[in-house]
């Protein structure tokens, strides 16, 4: 090696002291605007499950790999630094103590250097398909910031990968055999050139000088960057969302004096740490049927700028002087974006560094509806119909059973010591004509089947799934509480329902009220049913018929198999997938209370997905939630497709093949 100079270590002392004192006044800095977040949130529950989803969620980072192509180039760059890490410790080390290694087993040593050729290799890979991808490709959900920031990061690590091989040339340069060339293939072959090129020595301190100098002022930089990433999805991943994913945290509606959030300090510590994770990647805003088809919302800028409204308003909000400062509203997110979201889910299920977008939106909702009494004029209706009748629509209480008469279907009340499930009909079950006749099906089904049910009849009442999602949380406790009070009364055990929304309310977010009960969805009793032969589907249904995944049967609950196999056993049936299926389904617009909006901007949601049924030329599509199947009997009609395409809940298909 070289000799240092005299004044090396200073001068490197001083360079590094300001490097790492930027990076960790940076990094002070965002722990206290963390800190700021006034919502309190218990992340430290189930610890052992949290170290295993920092462990497969942060570190082996699943979910990039949902895009394979990206998850591999990101591979190569991340797995590069984390192996890089100890010849960055050694390769600094030489500004003051020429010769240092890291102390490993001389055995190790050779296999050591090969892997980090590997992954340096590697890295310089994904780097030129990150920047093939960028100025080439040009996807459109990454040109939003322009070419340059990532454009920095990118040359740096490339910066960053070659100056480490080329420092390993150098060594070989100048050591020989000592640097173990054999195990060096990359750094040999670019010694072998450079030293007809240049001096030795010098080539050695020109790529240490570089390279230390790329390495820690990109440490000063990272915190400044979208990259900062790097190390807050460590932080996301263990503090990542463990309880049921369709389940919303509810507001302690006596304790609490002001509902939702309308300044970004009202969030939780979590809740603001999303956007130092973000990688700004755009996977949200590219699966958003919200903002693909022209609404305001784009769920990548609700990230993005809550945490650019955290740090313009950072000084103020640590010294307690908000006031008169712009709002959420203003900075983060308008009205109408907010009002735009379908709850989907479609966004946290893409983040692969577990943002959770639904839940500041719900809070944003909460506190137009609760502390503003604003929401969208359509939607008022429907939630007055829901405090006196009980149900969206409007109709008579006392009208909810009015579908099982001559059916000599029992209520609880009446005669249901009997029954071993409780069928949960819903209010688009009880009061939606179309919906009704799904509900008559299932139920005929249920009665050939042998299952033994019975129903509340006028004692059940919404769930509360629009309200709570419309931001209105004092409604929909008060349901929630009421329906609970029934169901334990009645010793309900075991419920089942056509309804996802109902599904999911019941099962994920009734247990929060103290409603504990075994719940399925229609189709799992049906696959079910099917698979022990007590329905036997007889009758060809010869038609192609494509299925629609309901956002809160699928993202939410996963449940995706159970349609798929009661539409395959039936004959002559031949199934198609749209493009947009399963987990990557694409919303049909009615929920987060949706359904009770109008939607005056933009492409109409379920239009859209309308073209994606169309696209397969399928006759059927099914469907196993009754809004959806509204939102696609609505825009047949529209579209005029109404006598090409046949709409059908899954259960009326089971029907129409074992009558
Ligand atoms: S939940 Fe769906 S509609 Fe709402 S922001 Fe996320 S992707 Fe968009
Ligand atoms: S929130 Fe998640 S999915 Fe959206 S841009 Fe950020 S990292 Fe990507």
């Amino acid at each position: 090696m070289p000799d240092v100079p005299a004044w090396l270590p200073y001068v490197l002392t001083v360079f590094l002291a300001v490097c790492l004192g930027i990076f960790f006044q940076r990094l002070a800095r965002i722990v206290r605007l963390l800190r700021a977040g006034r919502a309190r949130e218990n992340r430290w529950d189930h610890f052992g499950r949290r170290v295993v989803a920092l462990i497969s969620l942060g570190i082996f980072q699943r979910k990039v790999y949902r895009s394979p192509a990206v998850g591999v180039l990101h591979a190569f760059i991340f797995w590069a630094f984390v192996i890089l890490g100890a010849s960055i410790v050694e390769i600094t080390a030489q500004g003051y103590a020429p010769g240092w290694q890291i102390p490993v087993p001389e055995a190790l040593r050779g296999p050591l250097y090969l892997a980090e050729e590997i992954v340096a290799t590697l890295a310089i890979v994904g780097v030129f398909m990150a920047l093939y991808r960028r100025y080439v490709v040009r996807p459109k959900k990454l040109m939003h910031e322009g070419f340059l920031p990532a454009t920095i990061i990118l040359v740096y690590i490339l910066g960053i990968v070659t100056t480490v091989l080329m420092y390993d040339a150098a060594e070989i340069a100048l050591s020989g055999a000592q640097a173990l060339p054999a195990w060096r293939p990359v750094g040999a072959a670019l010694a072998a050139v450079s030293v007809v090129l240049l001096d030795p020595t010098f080539f050695w301190w020109v790529f240490w000088a570089a390279h230390v100098i790329l390495l820690y002022t990109f440490l000063a930089y990272v915190l400044y960057s979208k990259h900062s990433h790097i190390l807050f999805a460590l932080f996301n991943s263990f503090w990542v969302d463990l309880e049921p994913r369709g389940a919303i945290r509810p507001i302690d509606l006596e304790k609490t004096e002001t509902f939702g959030v309308q300044r970004v300090e009202q969030l939780s510590l979590r809740q603001l740490l999303d956007g130092f994770a973000c990688t700004e990647c755009g996977r949200c805003t590219d699966n958003c049927p919200a903002s693909a088809t022209g609404k305001p919302l784009d769920p990548m800028r609700l990230i993005v700028n809550m945490r650019d409204t955290l740090l313009e308003q950072g000084s103020a909000i640590l010294a307690g002087r908000t006031e008169g400062l712009p709002n959420m509203f203003a900075t983060v997110h308008s009205e109408d974006a907010i009002w735009s979201c379908t709850t989907c889910y479609a966004c946290v299920h893409e983040c692969p560094v577990m943002n959770e977008h639904v839940p500041k939106i719900i809070d944003m909702r909460r506190h137009m509806v609760l502390m503003e009494g604003k929401m969208p004029a359509e939607a008022m209706g429907p939630m007055r119909n829901i405090e006196t009748n009980y149900n969206p629509w409007g109709i008579g209480w006392d009208q909810r059973g009015k579908w099982a008469e001559g059916m000599g279907i029992p209520t609880f009340a009446e005669d249901g010591h009997d029954a071993e499930y409780l069928f949960w009909v819903g209010c688009a079950g009880s009061f939606d004509e179309r919906n009704r006749k799904v509900t008559q099906a299932f139920a005929r089904l249920m009665r050939k089947a042998g299952v033994k049910f019975a129903i509340l009849g006028p004692e059940e009442k919404c769930t509360g799934d629009p309200a709570r999602r419309l931001g209105n949380e004092y409604l929909f406790q008060t349901l929630a509480k009421e329906n609970v009070a029934t169901l334990n009364r009645h010793g309900v055990k075991k419920i089942v329902t056509a309804c996802p929304h109902c599904f999911n309310t019941l099962k994920n977010e009734y247990p929060q009220f103290g409603g504990n009960y075994e719940v399925i969805h229609h189709t799992q009793m049906l696959d079910e049913l099917m698979a022990a032969g007590k329905l036997k589907p007889v009758k060809p249904v010869a038609a192609t018929v494509t299925h629609h995944d309901s956002c809160y049967l699928g993202r939410y609950n996963d449940i995706y198999n159970e349609p798929r196999r009661i539409l395959e056993a039936l004959p002559q049936v031949r199934t198609v997938e749209m493009t947009r299926c399963r987990d990557k389904g694409f919303c049909c617009g009615a929920g987060g209370a949706r359904m009770w909006m109008e939607e005056t901007i933009g492409e109409k949601v379920n239009h859209r997905r309308l073209s994606h049924v169309l696209e397969t030329k399928a006759d059927i599509v099914a469907t196993a939630c009754p809004y959806c199947l509204i939102m696609m009997d609505d825009a047949a009609k529209t579209k005029d497709v109404d006598a090409r395409l046949e709409r059908a809940d899954i259960a009326e298909l089971v029907e129409q093949s074992v009558a």
